[in-house]
């Protein structure tokens, strides 16, 4: 069959975790997978170009067919493609910007190359809903660990950066390596080199202060949480490519920031929240270590 010519509609903004589709599209990969496209899902994919909550887990199950095997079959991997009407993108890198005119952007169910499962079948969709939340929950911290961290160091800049959703120096989008989404917390590296400082931050203030800014950090994130507030993904449609935001009424002011995650519905679920800053031996990058603990 063809490949599709519209995004996958997605699910899980909106924190569904099982959904009904059809099979659009199954093809035999290299790697000796296939990768299985449905009109519609609620399985969060890998995004290859900012890749920092990994793939649900979980099973598409289809239904009884003549004589046909029914049972779970465990979906391998899972991650945004781009489709030009030719060819299935599946690459590391997407071949063009995620939106982009022409392309249709789908998610690509990875499943073994034997299932039972054939374009045109009706499957129930299952995410794994531990795992789910436990991503979820260490996403919504991720946010809300860099905005504490832009607070705790908004002294630190003696020229003028772009502002946070709050309105603080954006210390983790002008720095940040990478961000990786783990169970119930998050890893994000920042670069502190010679770049940054020329940007006007005081990085060595900041190996100085290290311990009084992760108390801050800590302090704020306390304070955040204790206040509940709620969490919603805006978004003005179910299209995949359609930009999403995360947004959090924080005492603050409201926060929204754009973001293609699963999240929290509110921040008193977060329970306990801290960071860890770690520093490296020559002080040119820096760590932050955030948990949640119910
Ligand atoms: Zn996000």
């Amino acid at each position: 069959m063809a490949l599709p010519s519209l995004d996958t509609l997605i699910g899980y903004p909106d924190g569904e975790t099982r959904g009904t589709g059809t099979v659009l599209h199954r093809e035999l990969l290299p790697d000796g997978r296939a990768a299985v496209l449905l009109d519609a899902t609620p399985f969060h994919p890998l995004d290859p170009t900012w890749p920092d909550q990994g793939p649900d887990l979980g099973v598409l199950v289809t239904g009884a067919g003549a004589g046909a095997e029914a049972g779970p079959i465990a979906v391998l991997d899972c991650r945004i493609a781009a489709s030009d009407g030719a060819e299935l993108h599946l690459g590391e890198k997407l071949p063009v910007r995620l939106g982009t005119e022409g392309w249709a952007f789908v998610v690509a169910h990875l499943v073994d190359a034997d299932a039972p499962i054939a374009e045109g079948d009706t499957v129930t969709a299952e995410v794994d809903e531990e795992h789910r939340r436990a991503l979820s929950l260490g996403h919504t911290s991720c946010h809300l660990a860099s905005l504490a961290l832009n607070r705790a160091l908004a002294g630190f800049w003696s020229k003028e950066v772009a502002p946070d959703a709050l309105g603080s120096p954006d210390f983790d989008q002008t720095a940040i390596a990478s961000s990786r989404i783990r169970p119930h917390g998050s890893v994000d590296e920042y670069r502190l080199g010679k770049s940054l400082r020329k940007r006007g931050f005081d990085s060595a203030r900041l190996a100085a202060e290290l311990d009084a800014v992760a108390a801050a950090v800590n302090g704020t994130l306390a304070e955040w949480v204790t206040g509940d507030a709620a969490v919603r993904i805006r978004r003005d449609d179910r299209s995949l490519s359609t930009r999403r935001f995360w947004e959090c009424e924080l005492p603050d002011g409201l926060a929204s920031i754009a973001c293609g995650g699963t999240h929290a519905t509110h921040l008193g679920e977060l329970g306990t929240l801290t960071v860890t800053l770690e520093l490296d031996d020559d002080g040119a990058a820096m760590r932050m270590i955030t948990m949640q603990s119910a």
